[in-house]
Parts: C-alpha cells; structure tokens; sequence
C-alpha cells in the first residue's frame, strides 16, 4: 500500500516568522508541496494570483465555501481564507507530504477531522520582539498593527493544543528544528 504523505500545519502569530519559516523550507526540500490558499484579501506588492494565494471576491469565496471545496476556512482581521480540499488529498494520496501554513482557528479545525496531522507552533523569543517584527514589516498600519500584536497575545496560549513548538530566535535553527519534526515524523512505525 502506498504510504500516505504527512499533513504539516504551520501557525503562530503574526511576525512569529512562520512564513519565512515556510518559505526557506520549501525551498531546501523541494519534494514537499505547499498548498496555495484561497483569500478575499487583496494581493500585497509582490504577490501573485496562483502563487502567494488565490485571491477571490466574495461571492467566489462563498461559492467555494457553499460546494464544500475547503478543507477549513477561517476570518482573518477582516478577510476570508480558506484550503482548498482537492490538492491537499491528491497529495497526500500520491504519497506527498503536504505544507499548509494557516491561522490557529483553520488548524484547530483540521485537528479536529485530520488529528494525524503534525501541527506546528511557531513562537516568538519575546513579545517585544514580536512586536518590533510587526512594525519593521511595514506593510500594515498603525491600526492594524496594534490588533495582529493583541491577536497575537491571545493567539500565544493556544500553543498546547499543538503537538510541536518551535521557538524562532534564530531562523536557521528554526527551520532545522522543523526539519528534524517532519523527519521524525516519517519515521512513525504506525503511520499508514
Ligand atoms: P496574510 O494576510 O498576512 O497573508 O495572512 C494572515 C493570516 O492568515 C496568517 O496567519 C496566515 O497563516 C493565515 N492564513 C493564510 N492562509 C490561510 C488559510 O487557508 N486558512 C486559514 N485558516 N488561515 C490562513
């Protein structure tokens, strides 16, 4: 029988780093997929239709979320963001393993249904740092800013339900730590 691939799911608050995280190990194993999720938010510079995520309107999301194509969704701040289904069960069925870096509600969602899943929480070393991390992105403003830091904070407590925590104070022993999860992981004698 063919070897299921594993479900990673990476969160952590916002500026924790899990998306640079995810990014620099895609690339040193390119072997495992990402699946791409699907947002109401408008793209940021930088960002491409089919790449970063796939951005939708409304009614599309909704349309999606009606014919039951999410494997979870969840609002984030103020916009939608769901996993599609179909790619992450192909994957997983060919025998891939699958990355799906997602908010701490859509993961807890999944846990629920996939409990062998391997979930992962991305930490910050220190609450100041993570909030200088938030700032120096920039990319929001000062109102937002100050809503991802007290979402954060409440977020940090949800870090039991995981099954790992990883604390990012340095980024490559991060990744070498969330390297060293999945290859344990894959060595799980009963996992089908
Ligand atoms: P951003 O807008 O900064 O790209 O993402 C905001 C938050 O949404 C991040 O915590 C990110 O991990 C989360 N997110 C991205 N895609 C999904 C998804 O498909 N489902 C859920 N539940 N959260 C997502």
């Amino acid at each position: 029988m063919q070897k299921q691939g594993l479900l990673i799911v990476v969160s952590g608050p916002s500026g924790a780093g899990k998306g640079t995280i995810c990014k620099r190990l895609l690339e040193k194993n390119p072997e495992i997929k990402i699946s791409v999720s699907a947002t109401t938010r408008l793209p940021r510079k930088g960002e491409a239709d089919g790449v970063n995520y796939q951005f939708l309107d409304k009614r599309k999301f909704q349309e999606m979320l009606e014919k039951e194509e999410f494997l979870e969704y969840a609002q984030v701040y103020d916009n939608y963001y769901g996993t599609p289904k179909e790619y992450v069960f192909e994957n997983l069925e060919k025998g891939y393993d699958v990355l799906l870096e997602i908010d701490i509600a859509g993961a807890l969602q999944i846990k629920e249904e996939f409990s062998q899943g391997v979930f992962v929480f991305i930490l910050p070393p220190s609450l100041e740092e993570l909030k200088s991390r938030i700032i120096s992105r920039g990319t929001e403003s000062k109102e937002d800013i100050e809503k991802r830091f007290g979402c954060a904070l409440s977020e940090i407590q949800q870090v039991i339900k995981y099954d790992y925590a990883v604390i990012n104070d340095n980024i490559e022993r991060a990744i070498e730590d969330v390297e060293a999860i999945i290859r344990a992981e894959r060595c799980q004698v009963n996992r089908v």
